[in-house]
């Protein structure tokens, strides 16, 4: 029972150095987040110990009386937070979700049609190496590349195309609202199943502010650690009885052995904590911090050197930066922005000149950042830094003290000794 810190002192001193990089650096990786402590707590617990294949109440091990209140309360409010019939908060990942799904509503073989990696899908849509391009014959449709804006006539001309079984929506980046309504009348007029991967605006769809695909979608799936704020994990709803009992079984025994119950009841806690106000007020600070940023991002001393923003603007959590124009690539940038310790990523845009490696984009994302406490003054003093970055010439280190002194302001895990335990 002795500590980290005397057991490991190689590990104990990873994860002090990590709580200080996050502490100290602005992270605006937008599929990050920082969870509450009680979500750390619950996920460092004992539960960790435990095994419990099977749902509660039909569990292939004994002892398993309180995980099964864990794993209840992660369901109900699941349900309850997403207005679903159903829910399950099983798979161990986003991925794991979305494997699941595919094999609970299509056969190997079936054609699947959702947007294309390189203009903002995920690698589980239909990526040639992944699961979703091996088992099932994938199709692609993409966005407007002048615009970088999903029309939905497109989707609609590719999928009287394609004739798929499964209609994918979601994305991993693109910074724009979908409509689940235009997806929903085509997937019927194609005779397809809806499904929607929510995972980057799961927390935006739970506070209101992007319209929900629970009433339209014949099956969600999530991830917990993005917009949600929660544990790295994912989840799957529906509404559609059928379905859900082909999920559960898909997950367990069809992808998934022991489910994680340490993981599962930090689930439960974030689904509550995301049912708040405070939560609304900070997914509203999240998608206000973004559009301040691309606001400055638009303006001509940027473009005139080339930086431009995609589709415009946001109506979400994230910025893409497009600088197919400029001389500055992706890899260029995000070292750039690293230097003065912002973290962010490069990243693809549609009809991207330049190797996947390098890219012209990059993906700028706020809820890391809500979550420490920026609000409009925060975003707007974080936006002049980046395009002072992202200039010719720029005093990086003067940038980087600028960067540090906002990180200082909104400190981040108070009480939080390292490695792990709290004051
Ligand atoms: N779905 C989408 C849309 C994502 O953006 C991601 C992660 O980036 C995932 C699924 C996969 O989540 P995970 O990394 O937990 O497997």
């Amino acid at each position: 029972l002795s500590p980290l810190s005397e057991v490991d002192p190689e590990i104990a001193a990873v994860l002090g150095q990590e709580l200080e990089r996050q502490r100290n650096t602005l992270e605006m990786i937008a599929s990050e987040n920082f969870v509450p402590r009680a979500v750390l707590e619950a996920q460092g617990s004992v539960l960790t110990n435990k095994y419990a294949e099977g749902y509660p109440g039909r569990r292939y091990y004994g002892g398993c009386e309180f995980v099964d209140i864990a794993e209840r309360l992660a369901i109900e409010r699941a349900k309850s937070l997403f207005g679903a019939a159903y829910a399950n908060v099983q798979p161990h990942s986003g991925a794991s979700a979305n494997a699941a799904v595919m094999s609970a509503i299509a056969q190997p073989g079936d054609r699947i049609l959702g947007l294309s990696l390189d203009h903002g899908g995920h690698l589980t849509h239909g990526m040639r190496l992944n699961f979703s391009g091996k088992l099932y014959e994938a199709h692609a449709y993409g966005v407007n590349e002048q615009t970088g804006l999903l029309e939905m006539e497109t989707v609609r001309a590719k999928a009287i195309e394609v004739q798929p079984k499964v209609l994918i929506a979601g994305w991993s980046a693109y910074s724009r609202t979908l409509d689940f309504a235009a997806f929903r009348a085509i997937a019927d007029e194609v005779g397809a199943i809806l499904w929607v991967d929510m995972a980057h605006i799961s927390g935006l769809v739970a506070a209101g502010l992007h319209p929900s695909p629970v009433p339209y979608a014949d099956v969600v799936s999530s991830t917990v650690h993005k917009t949600l704020g929660g544990p790295r994990a994912g989840f799957i709803l529906t509404n559609n009885v059928d379905i859900a009992k082909k999920i559960n079984s898909n997950v367990f025994p069809g992808q998934q052995g022991g489910p994680l119950m340490h993981v599962i009841a930090a689930k439960a806690t974030a689904f509550m904590l995301a049912a708040s106000d405070e939560f609304k007020d900070r997914q509203q600070r999240t998608v206000r911090g973004a559009q301040i940023l691309a606001e400055r991002l638009v303006q001509k001393d940027m473009t005139d050197l080339g930086v431009d923003v995609l589709t415009g603007g946001t109506d979400v959590h994230l910025v893409l930066v497009d600088l197919r124009k400029s001389e500055l690539n992706g890899q260029e940038a995000e070292d750039l922005l690293h230097s003065v310790d912002i973290t962010v990523n490069r990243n693809a845009v549609p009809a991207d000149p330049r190797p996947p490696m390098v890219t012209s984009g990059l993906r700028i994302g706020t809820p890391a950042l809500a979550t420490r406490g920026f609000a409009d003054a925060e975003f707007t003093e974080v936006a002049d830094i980046i395009a002072e970055t992202l200039k010719p010439g720029a005093d990086l280190a003067a940038l980087k003290v600028r960067a540090r002194a906002l990180a200082d302001a909104f400190p981040l895990y108070e009480g939080l000794e390292s490695p792990g335990s709290w004051s």
